[in-house]
């Protein structure tokens, strides 16, 4: 199947998943997770009209980026090494992957340096899985209040994983925790502004994470394949 196909068919899906929720489309936005693939592949994705670039890893992405950067707007979702943090200041402008305050801070630093800002989505582990990045629900407030003086990085929204389930029904307790807790910490004040974001739903489970509220799908394999990584 083609690239163009394979958009087609998950937009349909999308589109499916906004019609059962009552909601609109253009308030779900793709994040083509191009982790697998080349920069030809990735050159191709932006080609075929989405911007949206996710990536996990500085080595991987950084051909694409010096090839393609200023094509598209590049999302970092992996788990970040403080020492690589001036590597991803200046290049992704929304970072998927905030788990810990001492990054917020390094974050903070790199971005003023630079003159820039980055948008971050507080990565949240609601399956207290232990493979799982993430900061757990209780810790959030807390988190968000000691982070409320950042001027150069942005949080507007939470993240999260669900575990790999073989039936995508099984994930949807998860999300539905994670657009719960939003709420909570909106209804409290707990940030200046609102957080309106929630992070959630990969190739296996997008739809239910579109059902339960997602306006960021992260999406690698059904979209691009695997590519040549195993
Ligand atoms: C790899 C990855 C994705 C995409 O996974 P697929 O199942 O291939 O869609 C999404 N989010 C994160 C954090 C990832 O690491």
């Amino acid at each position: 199947m083609s690239l163009k196909e394979r958009i087609g068919q998950v937009e349909e899906r999308i589109q499916a998943a906004c019609d059962r929720s009552g909601r609109a489309r253009e308030d779900v936005h793709i994040v083509a997770v191009t982790k697998y693939v080349s920069v030809e592949m990735t050159h191709m994705v932006l080609e075929e009209g989405i911007i949206h670039l996710g990536e996990n890893r500085p080595q991987i992405a950084g051909p694409k980026w010096e090839a393609l950067g200023d094509q598209g707007i590049w999302h970092f979702i992996g788990h970040i090494q403080s020492r690589k943090v001036k590597d991803i200041v200046g290049k992704f402008q929304y970072i998927h992957s905030l788990d810990r305050l001492s990054l917020a801070k390094e974050l903070e630093k790199r971005a003023a340096d630079a003159d820039t800002e980055v948008s971050a989505f507080l990565q949240v582990n609601v399956s207290g899985e232990e493979s799982k990045q993430g900061i757990t629900p209780e810790e959030a407030e807390q988190f968000l209040t000691e982070a409320a003086d950042l001027t150069h990085v942005k949080i507007i929204g939470l993240m999260t994983m669900a575990p790999i389930e073989d039936d995508p029904e099984a994930t949807r307790p998860f999300f539905r925790e994670l657009r719960r807790l939003r709420d909570e910490l909106n209804a409290k004040g707990v940030t200046k502004e609102p957080l309106t974001e929630l992070s959630m739903g990969m190739s296996d489970d997008f739809e239910v994470a579109i059902e339960e509220g997602a306006t960021w799908v992260r999406l690698g394999t059904i979209l691009v394949g695997k590519g040549e990584e195993k």
